[in-house]
């Protein structure tokens, strides 16, 4: 059984009438594998801890949003109004990046159906992300023994700013964004490995440069743990992203970052990441291509459940 990461408060908490967020698509998506009848394990995870937050937040940005004192101005540049349920959603979900984490050693691979707040910074946070689960869950493994290396793979269309400020000052932690050059944020700091795409990039284009990159940044980090942002944005659809990529692309990326680490024996924990359309129904079967891309490479003889 694939081990999953999903909790109900993903797609319940307070937004006001036509936000941008995707707030059904977790319920959804957790919906659709029920209906499939996929052989998956769910595990349900519990708010992090506040003081964890302070290995890689600032205290003051930490307090100010648990308190509900952050100034508007910081508010709106996340992007939520805040409340006390955003905040234990939160909280939650990077309690389940975490759990991830933990079921991904166990059991080779794991996969969380939210997560990958990529755009949370040290002392702020923006584009929908307040706390950087990607970073604290790469933290996370490395405190477990034999993972002294992890490598961070983004391919959500915008690129991983906080991510990759954040790992810079931690050796242990290497980056790798691919996202669409001309998209937000408008200020992206370096990677370890950056491959910015235009506008536009089509499927054939955005496997031909993103496969042999996957290979190198692998090589050259040799990981111990990998951890997956495969968010669904690059797709041709998609209201915020601006690359052409078609459904089938999106899981022949999805199948070679675990085909590669399946192969090396490298653990990875895999987030859902990005992907945004007023139909959120529609992002059910592009975010699906994950799932089926990790039964299919795990448990290559699986059938649906009875
Ligand atoms: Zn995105």
């Amino acid at each position: 059984m694939l081990p999953i990461v999903y909790h109900p408060i993903y797609s319940d908490f307070p937004l006001p009438e036509g936000h941008r967020y995707p707030l059904q698509k977790y319920r959804l998506l957790r919906e659709h594998i029920a209906n499939e009848r996929w052989p998956v394990a769910e595990h349900q995870p519990t708010k992090l801890p506040n003081n964890r937050l302070h290995a890689i937040h600032d205290q003051d940005y930490v307090n100010a949003l648990v308190t509900g004192t952050l100034p508007l101005v910081k508010m709106r540049r996340i992007g939520f109004p805040w409340s006390e349920v955003l905040l234990t959603r939160s909280l939650t979900s990077l309690g389940g990046t975490l759990l991830t984490v933990d079921n991904a050693l166990k059991h080779g691979m794991a996969v969380h159906l939210t997560g990958g707040y990529h755009h949370a910074h040290h002392d702020f946070g923006s584009g929908f992300c307040l706390f950087n689960d990607l970073i604290l869950a790469a933290d996370h493994a490395l405190s477990h023994e034999g993972i002294d290396k992890v490598l961070i793979i983004d391919c959500d269309v915008h690129h991983g700013d906080g991510t990759a400020v954040l790992a810079q000052t931690n050796p242990a932690i290497a980056t790798f964004s691919v996202h669409c050059e001309k998209n937000f944020p408008s200020r992206k700091p370096d990677s370890d490995l950056d491959l910015p795409l235009p506008i536009g990039t089509d499927t054939e284009q955005y496997l031909l440069h993103f496969l042999p990159c996957l290979s190198l940044a692998i090589a050259q980090h040799q990981p111990d743990m990998v951890i997956y942002d495969a968010g669904v944005d690059i797709h041709r659809d998609d209201e915020l992203g601006y690359l052409n990529v078609c459904q089938e692309g999106i899981a022949k990326r999805d199948r070679a970052v675990l085909r590669t680490c399946h192969d090396l024996q490298i653990p990875v924990a895999a987030v859902i990441g990005g992907g945004y359309r007023t139909d959120q129904q529609a992002l059910v079967p592009l975010h699906a291509e994950l799932i089926l891309a990790a039964l299919d490479t795990y448990y290559p003889n699986w059938s649906p459940l009875p």
